[in-house]
């Protein structure tokens, strides 16, 4: 069983009918361990999909996507290259967090390649509906799930693959890898990267459309 199973049978389903079938998905276990099912949220035809991993701690209890601390730093590194975030849309390549106890907190665990794999109907009505210009994958489980292969993050960020008719997908990190950094310098350091690659990723979006007003 998958997410497939789950999708609603009208033909073109709106972003509504997705969410609310989606809140319903049993496609793999981690719908067992987790609080409810976080989909995606944002402008219905939005220009822009992030895409992140799966919900943190945080979005699993609020039941939205990038809610936390890493969602607070995406926040800021949008609002540095230009990218309103109420005009985007967000999501995750997984819907419900994946975690472990440790003491009296849960830790995030990365899904398996059968847990992104079940998951992957709702990210792919997701793509339909919105029908974005530019896709941004943040961190190597959002760049598997759209580009099917491995993709090593740190020699692959900043580039943008155009494969036919879908839109372009740029590659970068997840910004919770920003807050794991030892010190502030070197979280400045990432941060500029992050907000670079965004950038990037922009420019080469409008370079398509023949908009470079972005
Ligand atoms: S992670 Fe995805 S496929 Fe698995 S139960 Fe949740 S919504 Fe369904």
């Amino acid at each position: 069983m998958t997410a497939a199973d789950y999708l609603p049978s009208t033909p073109r389903p709106s972003l509504q009918e997705l969410s609310t079938a989606a809140h319903g998905c049993q496609g793999c276990d981690l719908y067992k361990h987790a609080t409810q099912t976080v989909f995606g949220e944002g402008a219905t035809r939005a220009e822009v999909m992030l895409v992140g991993e799966q919900p943190g701690d945080r979005e699993d209890l609020e039941g939205e996507p990038f809610v936390g601390p890493a969602g607070r730093l995406l926040d800021q590194a949008l609002e540095r290259a230009g990218i309103d975030r109420d005009r985007a849309y967000v999501t995750n390549a997984v819907k419900h967090f994946k975690w472990e106890a440790r003491g009296k907190r849960r830790i995030h665990r990365p899904p398996n390649k059968y847990e992104i794999g079940a998951c992957k109907p709702w990210l792919q009505a997701e793509l339909l509906a919105v029908e974005p210009k530019l896709v941004i994958a943040m961190g190597g489980t959002a760049a598997r799930a759209l580009l099917e292969r491995d993709v090593k993050i740190m020699t692959e960020r900043g580039q943008v693959v155009r494969n036919g008719h879908r839109p372009p997908v740029a590659i970068t990190v997840h910004p919770s890898s920003i807050l794991r950094s030892r010190d502030d310098e070197e979280r400045r350091v990432a941060m500029e990267a992050f907000v670079e690659d965004l950038r990037h990723a922009l420019s080469e979006a409008g370079r398509d459309t023949g908009n470079t007003d972005d």
